[in-house]
């Protein structure tokens, strides 16, 4: 579904990605981890084209992400990303921030894209809150909002960018909660994170990075040996 072929990018001379080759497929769930700086975060932006690459190409579904750049905001849409920080909207409320870009992206009517979005704050357990405003919410809560709304945009795949560890430690279940559930329905999944827990009970494969490089991609089994 996702092939990530030889990609290398660089910040004038200091090179951040290093030849980095790696799929995923459907239904997969792979966690990216590796020292701070590693350019883990970098690499998963590439998936949506957040970060440019100078080297190498990104095929997604088929169809590589250089030969799309006029549908740019379809292209976010298909790939749902969700950040350390929530970036929610301040001002607009749950509801119309679960419906705004699918409105102007999709072009789904509001009345439908209403009901996409809270079908989705519904699955995240957070249907109660549909009027309040993010800044009403605690971080868990508001991470999960935006889970939602990446959600709402039916994409074909989720990237994760160390969704938790802006979080205060209580919070942090709640957000993994809902991570499991979508990959127990099967969704495929990127996900930068720290919490080895969650890599070793619902990843289906690790790669490690180091220096731009994807030193490691493995099972998760022979990631985490026979224990
Ligand atoms: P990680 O997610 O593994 O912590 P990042 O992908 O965030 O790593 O960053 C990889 C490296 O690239 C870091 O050394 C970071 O400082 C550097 N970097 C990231 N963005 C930029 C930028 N816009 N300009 C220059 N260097 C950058
Ligand atoms: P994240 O890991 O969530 O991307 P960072 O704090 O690493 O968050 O980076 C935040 C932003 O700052 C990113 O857009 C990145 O491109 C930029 N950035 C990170 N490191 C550098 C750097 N050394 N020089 C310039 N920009 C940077």
């Amino acid at each position: 579904m996702i092939q990530i072929n030889n990609i290398g990018k660089w910040y004038g001379n200091f090179q951040v990605l290093d030849g980095c080759t790696t799929r995923v497929r459907k239904g997969e769930v792979v966690v990216v981890c590796g020292p701070s700086g590693s350019g883990k975060s970098t690499l998963i932006k590439t998936v949506n084209a957040l970060e440019p690459i100078q080297q190498g190409d990104i095929v997604i579904d088929g169809i590589a992400i250089s030969d799309r750049k006029t549908r740019l905001p379809r292209l976010r849409a298909q790939v749902g990303m969700v950040f350390q920080h929530f970036e929610l909207f301040p001002h607009l409320n749950v509801t119309e921030n679960l419906t705004l870009a699918q409105v102007k992206v999709l072009g789904r009517d509001t009345g439908e894209a209403r009901e996409r979005g809270l079908r989705m704050l519904d699955r995240v357990g957070l249907l109660a809150h549909k009027d309040k405003f993010p800044g009403q919410l605690s971080g868990g809560q508001q991470q999960r909002v935006a889970i939602a709304r990446a959600l709402a945009m039916d994409p074909i795949v989720m990237l994760f960018d160390e969704p938790t560890s802006a979080l205060d430690p209580e919070m942090v279940g709640e957000v993994l909660d809902v991570m499991v559930q979508l990959a127990d329905e099967g969704m495929t999944m990127m996900c930068v994170t720290h919490e080895m827990g969650f890599a070793k009970r619902v990843s289906d494969r690790v790669i490690f990075m180091d220096q731009g490089k994807i030193v490691e991609d493995c099972p998760t089994t022979d990631f985490f040996g026979e224990s």
